[in-house]
């Protein structure tokens, strides 16, 4: 998807710091992070949202989250726990269109 920021780092023309990658997700650590430990997971396709990975390609958005749930054991936080946030449209808080999972850990979260 031209313009799509997360499709440049997937293909690999905008850097990040990778922390996991499979044949159809990568994970990588957000540009401004909220939390001690803040990962994003994307497909390598381009679906603007969560929802729509899951209507499209269920396959890959339970990839999403196995990968995600590895990168949480691999950070060290998958037993004192971490929460995983889809945040979805404009009203839902999402700034890039292209559908990612928020992992964050650390600090004990606060609820809500
Ligand atoms: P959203 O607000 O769409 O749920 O989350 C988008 C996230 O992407 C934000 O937390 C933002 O900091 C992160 N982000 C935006 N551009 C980049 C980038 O170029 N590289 C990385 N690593 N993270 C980015
Ligand atoms: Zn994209």
């Amino acid at each position: 998807m031209p313009d799509c920021v997360f499709c440049a780092i997937a293909s690999g023309a905008i850097p990040a710091d990778l922390v996991a990658e499979t044949d159809t997700t990568l994970a990588f650590r957000d540009l401004d992070p909220k939390a001690d430990v803040h990962v994003l997971v994307i497909p390598r396709a381009h679906f603007d949202n969560l929802g729509a990975v899951a209507a499209a390609d269920p396959a890959t958005a339970a990839a999403m989250i196995t990968t995600a749930a590895g990168v949480a054991a691999a950070e060290g936080v998958a037993d004192s726990g971490y929460r995983l946030i889809a945040n979805t449209g404009a009203g839902g808080g999402q700034t890039v269109f292209h559908a990612h999972l928020h992992l964050l850990a650390g600090s004990r979260l606060p609820g809500f």
